[in-house]
């Protein structure tokens, strides 16, 4: 019988423990899920962890075969020295679901001119100059080409839209212009008439949207930012927008969360913000994961989404 730590907030423990126990007998694992009162660290065979959770020290944990992440984002665990079982981050289907949804929904906000037709009811039928392009004339660029932002990829190039994705190794995705590299950087840049950050916090990704970088976008390029905050230097941005560099920005996450009450974004007319909702793990899906990989470790079968703690994702 395996030990399995639920180490999340215990408000999600009620959401958690129904689907984990039905996907951990789907999979054929015999376990016990427990809370930290349970059981001693020494007897944990395997962590259900979060960064909210109560397990941030994993020295004790001295049998535990892998810390199984309820997060895709593991930038505050990644360099954990106490850490040294093997980390695998969160890939959930619904997880990528909340976000194709989010960066489509907002995209599609920014390509049909909504905010213009928002504040001009005022009885003038005002038609002509304002018919939207097609999706097949309108640029994306999505900076971060994983998962998540594959998924996203797809279904916009599937609306129609000429979607670039830019990662750091080369990549194929059907019906994406993929680029990588400094120079493949400059170019998407070029072009994003829409640009979506969906990349990792990593010292490599931090302020990668700056002065400069922001100045290679076509003026009046829209930002959507439900990647991590560290991904923009936020004077820059909000300077872009003053100057009208950047036209709109929709931001879901913020170098602090939550986003302080005086930070300039929340007034701001052409900042939208929406807090870290952009996509949430979703029970069932995420606990299926958790099983598979559970099952795959006692098999002797690689882990899946292994972090690769160099890399730092
Ligand atoms: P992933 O599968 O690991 O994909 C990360 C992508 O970023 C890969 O394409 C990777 O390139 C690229 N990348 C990383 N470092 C890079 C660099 N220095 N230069 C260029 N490209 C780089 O991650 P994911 O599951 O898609 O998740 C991405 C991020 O979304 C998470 O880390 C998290 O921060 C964020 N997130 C936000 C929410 C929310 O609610 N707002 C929810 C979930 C996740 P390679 O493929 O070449 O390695």
């Amino acid at each position: 019988m395996l030990n399995i730590l639920f180490a999340d907030r215990i408000e999600n423990w009620p959401l958690y423990q129904a689907p984990l126990q039905a996907a951990l007998a789907e999979a054929g694992v015999t376990a016990r899920l427990c809370l930290p009162d349970d059981l001693p660290p020494s007897e944990v065979d395997y962590i259900v962890y979060s960064p909210r959770g109560p397990v941030q020290d994993f020295t004790a944990y001295t049998r535990t075969r892998a810390v199984l992440s309820l997060w895709a984002g593991v930038e505050r665990v990644v360099g954990n020295a106490t850490l040294t079982q093997p980390l695998c981050r969160m890939v959930d289907e619904g997880l990528s679901r909340g976000m194709v949804e989010w960066v489509v929904g907002h995209a599609m906000r920014y390509h049909l001119d909504v905010d213009f037709f928002q504040t001009h009811q005022d009885g003038v039928w005002r038609q002509a100059g304002h018919v939207p392009p097609l999706a097949t004339e309108r640029a994306i660029t999505i900076l971060g080409i994983g998962a998540l932002g594959a998924a996203c990829a797809t279904t916009l190039a599937q609306l129609g839209f000429k979607v670039t994705g830019w990662s750091r190794t080369p990549k194929t995705v059907a019906g994406v212009t993929c680029l990588h590299g400094a120079d493949g950087l400059r170019e998407t840049l070029s072009t994003a008439e829409i640009l979506v950050t969906i990349l990792p916090n990593t010292p490599e990704t931090t302020n990668l949207l700056n002065t400069e970088t922001l100045a290679l976008l076509p003026k009046g390029a829209v930002i959507l930012n439900p990647g991590r905050g560290n991904l923009i230097d936020d004077d820059a941005l909000l300077a872009a927008l003053e100057t009208g560099q950047v036209g709109a920005a929709t931001l879901d996450v913020f170098k602090t969360e939550p986003l302080p009450p005086e930070h300039p974004y929340w007034a701001h007319p052409k900042v939208t913000v929406t807090p870290h909702i952009a996509a949430e793990t979703r029970p069932s899906s995420a606990a299926r994961v958790i099983a598979e990989n559970i099952r795959r470790s006692e098999e002797g079968a690689p882990l899946l989404h292994l972090v690769d703690r160099t890399r730092g994702y």
